[in-house]
């Protein structure tokens, strides 16, 4: 049973926004932060696809174009984030230091160093058949390419256990045959 999101977002004092090396701006550790830690909390409002349609379009209508921060939560809802927010910063790396440990939260994933940008990996947060995102994360892992069909990667699954939004967790575990219990890291 998936619980309402807050209704705002909140994210670890100890992180800032900052220019990135990967895209744009990105979000960094100010201090250390331990494995384990949550570090960024989404909150917004549930809609279904159609409606989340709706205020796409509108808003490419619009002249200044606003973006829309939102992400798939279950295979029919999805969270818009309240505008503005600098928790949609976080980049895609193919080798993350936070992870999904619930519907709405990033966890470090590993002990954190100060200065370090947070990074999450958008194929367990995404499930669209026409997502499609060149990467040059420059990790070792690097896929060179994200996509809303990741998830299907056994070795992704490997990787990352049960940490994928609930939306990815439904599909991979209808998806499946079960295998063995080897959800280590
Ligand atoms: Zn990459």
């Amino acid at each position: 049973m998936l619980d309402n999101p807050e209704p705002d977002c909140w994210l670890h004092p100890d992180v800032e926004v900052r220019p990135s090396s990967i895209a744009g701006e990105g979000l960094f550790a100010r201090a250390p932060i331990a494995a384990g830690m949550v570090v960024s909390r989404l909150g917004g409002h549930l809609v279904t696809w159609p409606v989340l349609k709706d205020l796409l379009d509108s808003a490419a209508r619009q002249p200044d174009r606003p973006y829309i921060d939102t992400i798939a939560v279950t295979e029919t809802l999805h969270l818009v984030l309240p505008p503005g927010r600098p928790n949609g910063k976080g980049n895609h790396s193919c080798e993350p230091n936070l992870w999904w440990v619930d519907a709405y939260i990033l966890a470090a994933r590993r002990d954190i160093k100060r200065g370090e940008e947070l990074t999450n990996d958008y194929g367990t947060s995404t499930a669209g058949s026409d997502f499609r995102m060149p990467c040059r994360c420059r990790s070792a892992l690097c896929r060179g390419v994200v996509t809303g069909g990741d998830w299907q990667l056994a070795e992704l699954r490997r990787r990352y256990g049960m940490h994928w939004v609930p939306a990815l967790l439904e599909l991979i575990s209808r998806h499946e045959p079960p295998c063995q219990t080897d959800h280590h890291r």
